[in-house]
């Protein structure tokens, strides 16, 4: 093609740092040729499989993402796994840049006893598996009458996680409003016929320590026959602080203090469902029957010390509570996995230098972007940051020189044809989009999405 006589350059990864990168390099490079390798036939990472299904509006960089995707001199090519259909080494010969934005998979678990028990659950794996990642879509959640969200490792003023408040709101919402909403069917049937009550928020630290945003917490307090119910003695003193907070710590805290002197006005019926944060709790061990069923999760209590608020440490106390439920979801972080065998990966993330990882003579540059190279920390705000910051360094690099005369995915399809003769390009992806918006209209919503990867093969290659 006309774009030979530039770079060429790999992504692995479709999902935000990688198209934001991608957007970067074909604004400020004209003649970068780009291929996006993604191990999913389907695009955007998170933003479809992460994302709630109420918050249609986060998913609307796709559309950004669609016109990157649509540049001539971009490619997308899904359902090619790195470490298994292709090698790092080899998309290092075949290109003068690799970025590798695979994101951050695992997900990390307690390490406590019982944590094997049937119904404990990685909160991530139930986003997937409402999302219709395919490889959750088979998960077992067995819906009974008490359940337990579990928060922990709320970083002090740092971290953004969103997704405990995205399970209990998910949980907790009327089905009717869910329906309208881009939520698989499978996970639409079972949410309706759960006979779910009760949905506990575990936390290790206080109220003032919360990772939530209060634009979570006003969609949370607002869902239709749910009642929030706090603790009282979790909120001591708080009132006493407020002032001297940070404005948006402010703000938040204020809301939850408003909610806690609301709750005791309200009335309950039958419909009543009800959310309850927890705070000052660190899980123990899960409890079980003899089916190794859970049957609850025995808690320490911890209390807060050191003055000055952003220093306070979190200790227990040696006291213990019990919170009977048969169902608790997990929510402490994710790593990424080592997708290569030549990749090192250190604390889960691959270490790098303003995005650069070390480099081997001989072979194209290496670079990484997104969570895999920060960390699973912050929203696709700071992916975006990230990955941008990280094209910047790309661009750098690839303008000292202009010799260029790697094969690219000509090369690369050669090798990857032998054991895989499914790539699924742009055209592909759009069959399965347009397939998966007929099948929502019929049902009223966005899109009924599919969940096999067979199907979605079926899809592109008709
Ligand atoms: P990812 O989005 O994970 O993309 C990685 C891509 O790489 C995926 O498409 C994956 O299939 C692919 N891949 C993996 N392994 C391989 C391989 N071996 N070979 C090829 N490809 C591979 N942020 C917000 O701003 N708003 C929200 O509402 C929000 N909700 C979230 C909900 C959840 C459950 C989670 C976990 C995060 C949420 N975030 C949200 C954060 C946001 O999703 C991340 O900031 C962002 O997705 C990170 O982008 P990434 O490209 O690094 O990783």
């Amino acid at each position: 093609s006309s774009y030979r006589s530039g770079p060429q350059v790999c992504i692995v990864g479709a999902g935000p740092a990688g198209f934001y990168a991608a957007m970067h390099l074909t604004k400020k490079l004209k003649s970068v040729n780009i291929d996006i390798l993604e191990k999913l036939p389907v695009p955007f990472g998170l933003i479809r499989y992460g994302v709630a299904p109420d918050h249609p509006e986060v998913k609307n960089v796709i559309n950004q993402f669609t016109k990157v995707a649509q540049q001539p001199n971009v490619n997308f090519y899904g359902n090619i796994t790195l470490g298994k259909d292709v090698h790092l080494h080899q998309l290092r010969q075949h290109y003068d840049a690799v970025l590798l934005s695979y994101g951050a998979e695992e997900d990390k678990t307690l390490g406590i006893e019982n944590e094997d028990a049937t119904n404990v659950i990685a909160a991530r794996r139930f986003v997937g598996w409402y999302n219709g990642l395919p490889s959750d879509k088979d998960l077992k959640v067995h819906f009974v009458h008490v359940m337990l969200t579990y928060l922990a490792e709320q970083q002090l003023f740092l971290v953004k996680e969103m997704l405990p408040l995205d399970v209990a709101r998910i949980l907790l919402m009327p089905i009717d409003e869910l329906k309208k909403t881009d939520i698989t069917e499978h996970a639409l049937c079972a949410l309706s016929e759960s006979k779910l009550k009760e949905v506990y928020l575990v936390g290790r630290r206080g109220p003032l320590q919360v990772a939530f945003t209060i634009k979570e917490l006003r969609e949370q307090l607002k869902l239709k026959n749910c009642r929030t119910i706090w603790n009282d003695k979790d909120f001591i003193d708080v009132d006493k602080i407020v002032p001297d907070l940070p404005r948006p710590r402010k703000r938040l805290t204020e809301l939850m203090l408003k909610s806690v002197n609301e709750n005791q006005a309200l009335t309950d019926d039958d419909q009543t469902k009800y959310f309850k944060p927890v705070f000052f709790r660190s899980p123990n061990k899960f409890l079980v029957d003899n089916n190794n069923h859970l049957t609850g999760i025995e808690l320490t209590c911890t209390k807060l010390v050191g003055d000055k608020l952003e220093e306070q440490r979190c200790v227990p106390t040696g006291e213990k509570d019990i919170i009977n439920c048969n169902l608790a979801f997990r929510s402490i972080g994710y790593k990424s996995v080592q997708a290569d065998k030549d990749l090192i990966l250190k604390h889960g993330v691959v270490e790098n230098n303003k995005g650069i990882v070390e480099d081997s003579a001989g072979l194209g540059k290496l670079y990484v972007a997104g969570w895999l190279g920060t960390g699973p920390v912050g929203v696709i705000l700071h992916t975006m940051g990230n990955a941008f910051q990280v094209a910047k360094v790309m661009l750098e690099n690839l303008s000292s020189t202009d010799n260029f005369n790697k094969g690219g995915f000509t090369e690369i399809k050669k090798i990857i044809t032998e054991n895989n003769s499914n790539v699924i390009d742009w055209g592909g992806w759009e069959k399965i989009d347009k397939f998966e918006k007929d099948q929502g209209k019929i049902k009223g919503k966005p899109r009924e999405k599919v969940c096999s990867v067979e199907k979605m093969i079926e899809l592109a290659k008709k």
